[in-house]
Formats: C-alpha cells, sequence, structure tokens
C-alpha cells in the first residue's frame, strides 16, 4: 500500500470515531466508487509505439459531478491516485462546492517526451477515459506536470468527439476557450488566504515573518510572488533538482526569470544552496510545503523549526508527523483547507462555462477570498470548540456532509 493511501485512510478512520459516523458509511467511503486504469499507446517521434499506464478514479459522487486534477509523474500509482481522490471528495465537501473526488494521473516522465509525443500520449489518454469524463460526470483539471496547454488538448479532444465544443468537460484551460480569469495563481491565493487567517488566530504579524517554500512549481512559485507583494520576507525556496536560502530574502520575479532559463531554482545567485530536508527543518516562521505527498513525516517531523505549516501540497504530512508536529504546537492547516482554492475557482470557471458568462479577475478574487475565509472560520471555530487538530476539524465537515448527501439520497436500490 502506498503511504498516500495509507495516510488517506488512517485521516478517514480517525474522523470517522471523531463524529462517529456510521461504521455503513466508513465502509462506503473506504473504497472509491469507480477505477479505471488505461494502457495508452503512443506512436513516438522515431516511429516506435510506447505503451504508457493511467487511471481515473471516482472516489464520490454523492455531491455532485466527480471533480480533481490530473498528474503526469514516473511514479504515479493507483493507490497515490486513490488517496488523491478520496481528499478530493473532502475538499470539495469541506469548502462547500458541490462535486464529488476524482483523479487522474499517468505514470510518465513527461521531460522525456517531445511537444508532439506529449500532445499525443493526452489525446490518447482522454479518449480513453472519455465514458467517464464529461461536465455532468467528472471535470479534470491540472496538477503535478499537467498545465492549460494540456487541458486545452483534452477539451478539444472531448469536443471532436462529441461534434460540437464542451468547455465545461475540464478547468484550468486557457482564457480563450472558456478558461477563468485568476484561476492559474488560485490555489497559491488560496493558500495565502489560508497563512493570513492563521497568522491572525497565532497573533502573529506579516512583517517579518519568515517563509520557506517546498516546490516551485505553479502553486509554490505563485505563492512565493504573492507571499512576498503581501510583505512576507521569503527566504528559502526548492524544487526537485534542489533549493536556496537567504536569511535576507529572495526576490521571487529574479527567481522565476532564473528559473525560465536553468529550469530549476538551484544554482540561484545571492543565495546559499541547501537541501530539500534542509529546507524543511530551516529556522523559519511559516513552511509552504507544495511539492509532493509524504515530506514531513516522523523521521522529520521533531526537527521542523516553522511555527506554522500551511499545505499546499496534497498529503505533504504523514499522520505520524501529524500527531508530533501538534504535540510540539506547531499549527498545520491542512491541505484539504489549504490548497483549496484551486478547486474553488475550478468550480466558478465551470458556472461560467455552462452559463456562457465570464466574470472579471476581481469578481473571482472577491469571492475566492470569501469562500476561503469563511471556510477557515468554520474549521478553525470547529477545531476551537472540541479543542482539535485543524485538520481533524476540516475532515470532520468534510465527510460529515458527505455522509449527510448519503443519508439523504439513501442506499439504492
Ligand atoms: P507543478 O508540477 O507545477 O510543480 C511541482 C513542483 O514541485 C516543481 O517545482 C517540482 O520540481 C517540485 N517537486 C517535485 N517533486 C519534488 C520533490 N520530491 N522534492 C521537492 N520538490 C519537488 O505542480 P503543482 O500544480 O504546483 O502541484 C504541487 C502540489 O500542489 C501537488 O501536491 C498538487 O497535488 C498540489 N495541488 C495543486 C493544485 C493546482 O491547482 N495546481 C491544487 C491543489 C493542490
Amino acid at each position: 500500500m502506498s503511504s498516500a493511501w495509507a495516510a488517506a485512510l488512517d485521516q478517514l478512520d480517525e474522523a470517522a470515531a471523531f463524529i462517529k459516523l456510521d461504521p455503513n458509511l466508513h465502509e462506503v467511503f473506504r473504497t472509491p466508487k469507480r477505477i479505471l486504469t488505461v494502457s495508452i499507446p503512443v506512436r513516438m517521434d522515431d516511429s516506435r509505439v510506447e505503451v504508457f499506464t493511467g487511471y481515473r478514479v471516482h472516489h464520490s459522487l454523492a455531491r455532485g459531478p466527480a471533480k480533481g486534477g490530473i498528474r503526469y509523474h514516473p511514479e504515479v500509482s493507483l493507490d497515490e491516485v486513490k488517496a488523491l481522490a478520496m481528499w478530493m471528495t473532502w475538499k470539495c465537501a469541506v469548502v462547500g462546492i458541490p462535486y464529488g473526488g476524482a483523479k487522474g494521473g499517468v505514470r510518465v516522465e513527461p521531460r522525456r517526451l517531445s511537444l508532439g509525443e506529449l500532445e499525443r500520449m493526452t489525446r490518447r489518454y482522454a479518449s480513453e477515459i472519455l465514458p467517464f469524463i464529461g461536465p455532468e460526470r467528472d471535470v479534470p483539471a491540472p496538477d503535478m506536470n499537467t498545465d492549460e496547454r494540456i487541458m486545452a488538448w483534452i477539451m478539444d479532444t472531448y469536443s471532436m468527439n462529441q461534434g460540437y465544443s464542451v468547455p465545461g468537460v475540464v478547468t484550468g484551460k486557457p482564457v480563450s476557450v472558456g478558461g477563468s480569469q485568476g484561476r492559474g495563481g488560485a490555489t497559491s491565493r488560496g493558500v495565502m488566504f489560508c497563512a493570513l487567517s492563521a497568522l491572525r488566530q497565532l497573533g502573529m504579524s506579516i512583517d517579518g515573518t519568515r517563509v520557506a517554500i517546498q516546490g516551485f512549481g505553479k502553486v509554490g512559485g505563485f505563492a512565493a510572488q504573492l507571499f512576498h507583494d503581501a510583505g512576507f520576507q521569503v527566504v528559502a525556496v526548492s524544487d526537485i533538482k534542489g533549493g536556496v536560502y537567504n536569511a535576507r530574502g529572495l526576490n521571487p520575479t529574479a527567481l522565476m526569470r532564473y528559473k525560465d532559463g536553468a529550469d530549476t531554482v538551484a544554482g540561484f545567485p545571492a543565495a546559499d544552496a541547501i537541501s530539500n530536508e534542509e529546507l524543511l527543518e530551516l529556522d523559519c516562521d511559516l513552511l509552504v510545503p507544495a511539492a509532493m505527498e509524504d515530506q514531513i513525516t516522523e523521521r522529520n517531523a521533531d526537527r521542523v523549526r516553522a511555527r506554522l505549516i500551511v499545505e499546499g501540497a496534497n498529503g505533504p504530512t504523514s499522520p505520524a508527523a501529524d500527531h508530533i508536529l501538534a504535540e510540539r504546537g506547531i499549527v498545520v492547516v491542512p491541505d484539504i483547507l489549504a490548497n483549496s482554492g484551486g478547486v474553488t475557482v475550478s468550480y466558478f470557471e465551470w458556472v461560467q462555462d455552462i452559463q456562457a458568462y465570464f466574470w472579471s479577475e476581481d469578481q473571482v478574487n472577491v469571492r475566492l477570498k470569501e469562500v476561503m475565509d469563511g471556510t477557515y472560520e468554520q474549521v478553525r471555530s470547529l477545531a476551537e470548540e472540541r479543542g482539535v487538530r485543524l485538520r481533524l476539524a476540516a475532515l470532520a465537515i468534510g465527510i460529515g456532509r458527505v455522509a449527510e448527501a448519503h443519508v439523504v439520497r439513501g442506499l439504492f436500490p
């Protein structure tokens, strides 16, 4: 069993006990509703055929169409996709948007593919999962190593099969084909709104708050910019190739420019080199994991020095580490709350596509802030009232809402 799936089940079990979940529903929730495994044969540029493996998992459809990203990564496994799909169910429920949870993944190192190979692989994967997806069924979005160009190919593949354009089949697509203003930065913006709420809760001020960010991709890269612009001091960032640290602060615009050329932040001038392990244990105030699952574990949790962790990534903290951090008084804003800005604006995008009526970026950002601040407050007040971690409170609210949907719908047949 992968550590992500074990972690997802562990979290469900803890929350089920906390909310005294009906054991029958608990059993239903431990199993994804549907799993599709597909082979993806792709004609490579040298005319060989390579066969990749892909997945699409629907964890729950109880509250609406399934929703969740598609990940391209050499270590994608069915267990990992199952975990990510389950977290999507709780995330959509806690933030109060009418979706179930899904996730997809292809086991591939996308950097190894030419642009043409990437497009052929994406279109064949989309064709293979076609019966699973659609605006009323399941609406994919970007995740690790996928972006708006890939979403446009999926939207086009689906539309070609329908015979007309169906923008609402994916979110996170380019604005020119029905994407939403503000979607690109929405996850990072949500991370920042959560960090600001947590700072208020802890009586900390922005001034002098030192931030370390693991992962400098769509979520971590833009989060660095937003934190910097808001007055935080971004002291360290990293990606898969390594990290950089400067106690006096890094300039995210210069970092982004450097990364565009070097394809990594490692080696950025005017900063010291650090490893990903060192970044997690750095002397800082706020730690934002925005890369992979299972980064803060029982092996390093007692060496984390940040006072606050806001999880941009899904599943970066193992259940054992979560308890160690809590015992040490380190506050963790959990993934299903902290990174829910992305799926929230994906929901806005889907609503705009269905209505064919588009909002300004200001409207998107204002509504996102309302949702994030409102959700944070609900989670914080339950956590305070019951004396539990923010993660347990968020899971309790999310799982409770999915349970309620099951109860009112009843069990078919
Ligand atoms: P991305 O592919 O754009 O960026 C990932 C970053 O993490 C890159 O900088 C990469 O080099 C780095 N990375 C990968 N493996 C690493 C490792 N082992 N150690 C250190 N760094 C590593 O992906 P993204 O969309 O920014 O997603 C990052 C995380 O945020 C994932 O956990 C994803 O599920 C989660 N997330 C993303 C969104 C979204 O809207 N994109 C929404 C919610 C949650």
